[in-house]
């Protein structure tokens, strides 16, 4: 059934040069990177504060070097400084020799970025959902949101899409990319947690042999549908290599589902919490040291990994993941492996059961360009973050916060350039981007001088 809405004037609320939609990592470096260089910016959020799935789903590690060297710097680097003088994010033990290099308080990178974001100027306006974008000419105006007084419009002469699932530039008509290939089916969503009550002490001094039988246990229940299903490698790490103490982030938990459909969303959260309580339920019983164990917290929403990937000028593809590709418009490097949770839910994941040759060869890296958070059909319209262009695949390692920052400070600053030269997006000067990026701290090497863009 349909029904008719009545059209109707919508007043104002704001006006700005940016308008970025999403305040999650990757939204966050568009508007302080876009405000540092002059723009007049509003950043739009659905939840009530920022950070995006790094704060509010608790997802606190960040990939940042090609395991001899760190090649993700800029926006990435200062956030790490800023939160490192505040006691708020660790470095790894064997940096940079992995590719995960640090640790990170969410509590703390959402103060970090709320101080970045409030000293570069740029306008919050958090529970807010971006709604129905304004388009006039083949371009985007700004877009709609329902307040609690009523709808108004947010209008940009640029407009960034960061929401993690398209949702603007899906609105605006630009076609996208949903799922695998063969199913149709997208990465299954995780529901983070961190748990208390636990002693420390008997937990590091169990034999790692002692430990494992009892997760042993735990597999042979689920196999036998007595325990929820859960991520066994990490829940394996979470003991054995990070220690399992109080307060961790626990990513483990897998539900897998549609995160466009928000009611199946709302039963895969109430699921989720379930499978948590059955884990607690069998550590207090099974596992040394866990017997007081209780939920400390869980992330204010289920951790989503993917949804729609809207197309672009080019498709990030796994070859040029995997084959360390590079770009005559890179904005940065990448350097994360293809990590796919199973679309089915059952934990498995290509990170912990695949091998290497998920991998990139170590000393090496690939450029996120661009042209893949840009778009043929709206000139005003980047897209920056998970849901900029790429495969199934190759999306699963371009999605790490760092690789997502990458495309939020490239994007935030051409948008300046944009506005500045009068041109559209696509328009500016690739090579005075990439100088000033450097100029700003981000790292890009190895620039080729042109490859012909896969249309
Ligand atoms: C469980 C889990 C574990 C992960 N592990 C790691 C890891 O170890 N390291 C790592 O780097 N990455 C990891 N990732 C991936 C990474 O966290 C995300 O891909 C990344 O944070 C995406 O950043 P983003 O800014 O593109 O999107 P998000 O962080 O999803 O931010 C999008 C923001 O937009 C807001 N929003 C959405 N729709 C609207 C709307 N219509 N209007 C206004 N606001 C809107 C959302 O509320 C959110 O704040 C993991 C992801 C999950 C789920």
């Amino acid at each position: 059934m349909n029904i008719e809405v009545p059209s109707q004037q919508v007043s104002v609320l704001a006006e700005s040069d940016v308008l970025v939609c999403g305040a999650g990592s990757a939204g966050i470096a568009a508007a302080v990177s876009a405000a540092r260089h002059g723009c007049d910016v509003t950043i739009v959020e659905r939840w009530p504060t920022i950070g995006g799935m790094a704060t509010n789903a608790l997802v606190n590690c960040w990939h940042r070097s090609d395991r001899e060297k760190v090649v993700i710097d800029g926006l990435v680097e200062e956030s790490a400084q800023r939160a490192a003088k505040q006691g708020w994010i660790r470095q790894v033990a064997h940096f940079p020799r992995a590719h995960e290099t640090h640790w990170f308080e969410p509590e703390g990178m959402r103060m970090v970025w709320q101080r970045m974001l409030d000293e570069a100027g740029v306008r919050c306006l958090c529970h807010l959902t971006a709604g129905d974008p304004v388009l006039e000419d083949g371009t985007v105006r700004g877009v709609l949101v329902d307040t609690k007084r009523g709808r108004r419009a947010l209008l940009a002469k640029i407009v960034v899409d960061a929401t993690g699932d398209g949702d603007v530039a899906a609105k605006a008509g630009i076609p996208f990319d949903y799922g695998r290939e063969s199913d149709g089916l997208v990465q299954g969503m995780t529901l983070v947690f961190a748990l208390r009550g636990i002693n420390e002490d008997v937990v590091r001094t169990t034999p790692h042999k002692r430990i494992h039988e009892v997760i042993d246990r735990m597999v042979e229940l689920r196999k036998q549908g007595r325990m929820a299903p859960f991520n066994e490698g990490n829940m394996r790490g979470t003991f054995t290599y990070w220690g399992a103490p109080n307060h961790m982030p626990w990513n483990v938990c897998p539900v897998a589902g549609n995160p466009l459909d928000e009611e199946e969303l709302s039963r895969l959260h109430a699921q989720a919490h379930e499978h948590v309580v059955r884990y607690i339920e069998f550590f207090r019983s099974d596992m040394p040291g866990m017997a007081t164990a209780a939920i400390e917290q869980t992330g204010f929403a289920l951790g989503v990994r993917e949804s729609r990937r809207i197309r672009g000028l080019t498709t990030l593809s796994v070859e040029m993941v995997l084959g360390a590709a590079k770009q005559p418009d890179a904005v940065g490097h990448g350097v994360w492996m293809v990590d796919i949770h199973d679309p089915k839910g059952s934990g498995h994941t290509t990170f912990s059961d695949a091998g290497d040759h998920n991998r990139l060869r170590a000393g090496t890296s690939y450029h996120i360009p661009l042209s893949m958070c840009l778009n043929p059909q709206v000139p005003n319209l980047a897209v920056v973050g998970r849901c900029a262009s790429s495969t199934h695949e190759a999306h699963s390692s371009v999605r790490v916060q760092t690789h997502c920052m990458v495309m939020g400070q490239g994007v935030g600053t051409a948008a300046a350039m944009a506005l500045d030269g009068g041109t559209d997006l696509a328009g500016i000067d690739v090579g005075a981007l990439q100088e000033t990026l450097r100029a700003d701290g981000a790292y890009i090497e190895d620039v080729p001088k042109s490859i012909e863009r896969d249309k």
